[in-house]
């Protein structure tokens, strides 16, 4: 009976002790896990000229709340100069 309370106490102390360690260990890693590279290679079309091109290549504009991209900073003109309105 003794040594079932023993294999009892053992068995926590080490779940205890592997908790600890997760907790302590766990803290830095996670840096290298990159999610916005992906989002990066996705190919938009910029709504100046319709080319398609990968996102991070890209010239990125935000009007009214929502993010434009286009292929060059001379769409990005045109498309401001050219098809949005200035009184705002
Ligand atoms: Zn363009």
């Amino acid at each position: 009976m003794r040594l079932l309370i023993f294999l009892i106490l053992l068995y926590l102390g080490w779940r205890a002790l592997k908790k600890w360690m997760a907790t302590h260990i766990e803290q830095g890693p996670k840096t290298f896990y990159e999610p916005e590279r992906q989002i990066d290679d996705i190919m938009v079309k910029d709504p100046f000229c319709g080319v398609y091109f990968p996102k991070k290549t890209g010239v990125s504009l935000k009007i009214n709340g929502e993010t434009l991209y286009f292929c060059s900073r001379e769409c990005q003109e045109h498309y401001l100069s050219g098809k949005e309105p200035s009184n705002k």
